[in-house]
């Protein structure tokens, strides 16, 4: 199953360069850091980073794992680096971050999954800049809660992890994770920190069924997550999964309803919705709580 057609209207991109934009890519050349926001070409990255919310990626560019919907190298990671933190921080401080959010490629080849250096980086931000929220984007750890209390114990603003699909669609897009264990991740985060919000995301268009993605709302709610995301997946490169089907905007907006309705405390839901887009105002919702 392929779609043929053009992309629709509403996924086109609009391309409106700010001064802060602008600013905030030279600072990234000039760091050698990682985004998320350059590596997997999100379509979001001008209002973003004129909104001064930016994601970086720690732990390397080159990821153990090889999800079919993803634009990041796979392959053997470097070294790690544990000045990467204090980096991090330094470049959030000096772009004047509101929202930061940290994320990883999986390295199953590290015993904790990078949980250390996840947890020194959000101290290291908050050290420079205490008003800046700082949300976490963690890979599944292989299920080492141990790792996982690490990064919770650090306190982010938000945990963020996700399961990405639905639960059939699992084993084609993301191979190496399993669902059970991404909503057995959340689950346990929110005992260990009931006061941080959890997170979080799918994407729509890889053959999921409209019921799938509903259960996928109900099975985050049952482990209390509390925001979800909602986008429509596009096809980084002709290798990559291919899409099924572009979701109208109309579907979008319905899909927020349902959520609404089963009492998460924030829904972003749209095409072009990504993980971290309008980051910073779900951590105004959650807390409103
Ligand atoms: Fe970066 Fe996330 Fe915004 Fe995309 S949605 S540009 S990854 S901060
Ligand atoms: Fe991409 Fe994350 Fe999958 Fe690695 S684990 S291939 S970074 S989605």
């Amino acid at each position: 199953q392929t779609v043929k057609e053009p992309k629709p209207d509403w996924i086109r991109i609009k391309l409106t360069t700010g001064d802060n934009y602008q600013e905030i890519k030279s600072m990234m050349r000039s760091k050698t850091l990682h985004t998320v926001c350059e590596e997997a070409r999100c379509p979001n990255i001008y209002e973003c980073w004129a909104n001064r919310t930016a994601t970086f990626m720690i732990l390397g560019d080159i990821c153990t794992r090889a999800c079919r919907f993803c634009a990041v190298n796979t392959g053997r990671p470097t070294e790690l680096d544990l000045q990467e933190p204090e980096r991090v921080a330094e470049a959030a401080e000096n772009m004047g971050l509101q929202h930061c959010v940290v994320t990883s490629v999986a390295r199953d080849d590290l015993s904790d999954g990078g949980a250390m250096i996840f947890a020194e980086t959000v101290k290291a931000v908050r050290n420079r800049l205490p008003l800046c929220s700082v949300e976490v984007l963690i890979p599944d750890f292989m299920g080492n809660w141990d790792a996982l209390k690490v990064v919770m114990d650090a306190k982010p603003d938000i945990l963020n992890h996700n399961i990405e699909t639905v639960e059939r669609m699992s084993n084609r897009v993301r191979a190496k994770a399993k669902y059970d264990r991404s909503l057995e991740l959340l689950k346990r985060a929110k005992e260990m920190q009931p006061n941080i919000p959890t997170k979080s995301s799918i994407m729509l268009g890889v053959g999921e069924e409209w019921d799938e993605i509903l259960q996928a709302m109900d099975d985050l709610r049952a482990v209390n997550c509390d925001i979800m995301t909602i986008g429509q997946y596009l096809q980084p490169s002709p290798k990559h999964l291919n899409v099924v089907k572009y979701y109208h905007p109309d579907e979008f907006a319905k899909l927020k309803e349902e959520g609404m309705k089963r009492g998460f405390s924030h829904v972003e839901s749209g095409p072009l919705v990504r993980s971290s887009y309008h980051a910073h105002e779900q951590v105004k919702s959650a807390a409103s709580q």
